[in-house]
């Protein structure tokens, strides 16, 4: 943790966040230097922006990679079906509270079931955010 105080719980959750905002936060706090291939770790990348493209694809820059990946692609929130915005509301939450958040109260808060808390709680435990992306990620209040 910070030494500064936590902001106020509330306020954090009472944030409304539609994902593609909860996308580009994510992206803005695990890319500060723009997109890096999960695949050969190359800064650079293009967004791809098809009609069909769901937003936040990317084609990485280097031959012969070019292969395709998203923010979760190499981390541990791949293949999560969870909302990004309730993730970060998790992260959020498993911050403030200092890890000690249970994953019923989670599920609570978040409006997922318990299983789903659960897993969504492991896979932030094993994300180990900086203390400089934790800030990153309340400064989006
Ligand atoms: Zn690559």
């Amino acid at each position: 943790m910070t030494d500064s105080p936590p902001p106020d719980l509330n306020k954090c959750l009472l944030a409304k966040l539609t994902d593609d905002d909860a996308r580009v936060m994510l992206e803005d706090t695990l890319w500060p230097r723009g997109p890096i291939c999960p695949h050969c770790s190359t800064v650079g990348a293009w967004a791809i922006n098809g009609a069909d493209t769901r937003p936040g694809l990317y084609k990485c820059k280097s031959y012969p990679c070019r292969k395709q990946f998203t923010i979760t692609s190499g981390t541990a929130l791949i293949g999560t079906l969870v909302p990004l915005n309730k993730v970060i509301n998790g992260i959020r939450l498993y911050i403030v509270t200092d890890t000690k958040i249970t994953a019923a109260d989670m599920g609570r808060v978040l409006g997922t079931t318990y299983r789903t808390a659960r897993l969504l709680k492991r896979r932030i435990k094993l994300m180990k955010l900086t203390e400089s992306q934790r800030a990153r990620l309340w400064s989006g209040i």
